[in-house]
């Protein structure tokens, strides 16, 4: 059987399309490099796991340095997926989204002040993310170290932050608040949504 790689994935807009909250500049860097470095690391340990018979191997390493790549590559493609140009994103959700924040958090208001919080005390290199645990119904709000994907197994990703210093030094150098601002109307709803209904509808 023929051996699968990961690909860097293409954006669904331009370059330009999320300025003036993401400079064309900072998303050519992020996406072409950085994104591309977390592809290229992992095949490369995917080449070391298929050649296991060949080459040293030290399975703890090599395991960790593969959830690292690996949460890279899908954590910026969730990055990507969850943007969009401001003029038809931000703003308040609607739909499963709109009803998970009433039913676990009140309001959008406080949604959106727990999220930012998350995601401004991110210490170090992180991520800011909001999953779904179908086994009790609800959402939550969690942080990622790195891009080291240890999200309870049953907690799916619906949404992410990218709070690497790489996703917004060109922009907002260390001003994660004004980063953070960004995000919130850039943010593409309906793309949460779908993955929230796909999740739910899934066995
Ligand atoms: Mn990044």
């Amino acid at each position: 059987m023929e051996k699968k790689f990961y690909k860097l994935p293409e954006l669904t807009y331009g370059y330009k399309d999320l300025e003036p909250y993401m400079s064309e500049e900072q998303l050519k860097l992020h996406h072409d490099k950085h994104h591309q470095a977390y592809v290229d690391g992992a095949n490369a340990l995917l080449k070391k796991f298929d050649s296991r018979n060949s080459v040293e191997f030290d399975i703890k390493a090599d395991a960790k340095e593969l959830t690292f790549h690996v949460g890279g590559y899908v954590l910026h493609k969730f990055f990507w997926e969850n943007l969009g140009p401001a003029s038809k994103n931000g703003g308040e959700p609607t739909g499963t989204l709109a009803k998970y924040i009433k039913k676990d958090f009140g309001s959008f208001e406080r949604f959106k002040k727990e999220f930012t919080k998350a995601a401004a005390s991110v210490e170090g290199s992180g991520w800011a993310v909001l999953t779904l645990c179908k086994k009790t119904d609800r959402i939550f709000i969690m942080q990622i170290e790195k891009h080291n994907v240890n999200v309870i197994p049953g907690f799916r990703i619906m949404m992410v932050l990218d709070m690497w210093e790489h996703a917004y030094y060109l922009d907002y150098q260390n001003r994660r608040p004004d980063y953070i601002d960004a995000f919130w109307k850039l943010i593409n709803w309906d793309e949460v949504n779908r993955k929230m209904d796909v999740w739910l509808r899934s066995p």
